[in-house]
């Protein structure tokens, strides 16, 4: 298996994007992918989060958003764009 690739627990697939596994996952095999947490990312990439810590981690890494509150919430993607609008 080549390095950066997330296998599909349940067959022998393999993905680059774990978006594109849990898509994968709900379509092909009907269940919803483990979740680590209960904060989304409020971009819709399907990650999720036990802390905002965590969130806060991969909106720097992933988006390219740098939260300047530690533990900044959002509820959906609504709030966030609200937020982003404002910074
Ligand atoms: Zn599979
Ligand atoms: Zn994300």
């Amino acid at each position: 298996m080549a390095e950066g690739l997330v296998p599909c627990p349940h067959c022998s697939k393999t993905y680059t994007m774990k978006k594109n596994l849990y898509q994968h996952m709900r379509t092909v095999h009907n269940v919803s992918p483990q979740l680590k947490g209960n904060i989304r990312c409020p971009l819709q990439c399907e990650e999720n989060f036990s802390s905002h810590k965590e969130l806060r981690k991969h909106l720097e890494n992933l988006h390219k958003y740098v939260l300047e509150n530690e533990i900044q919430e959002f509820e959906n993607s609504e709030t966030f764009d609200v937020w982003k609008k404002k910074s």
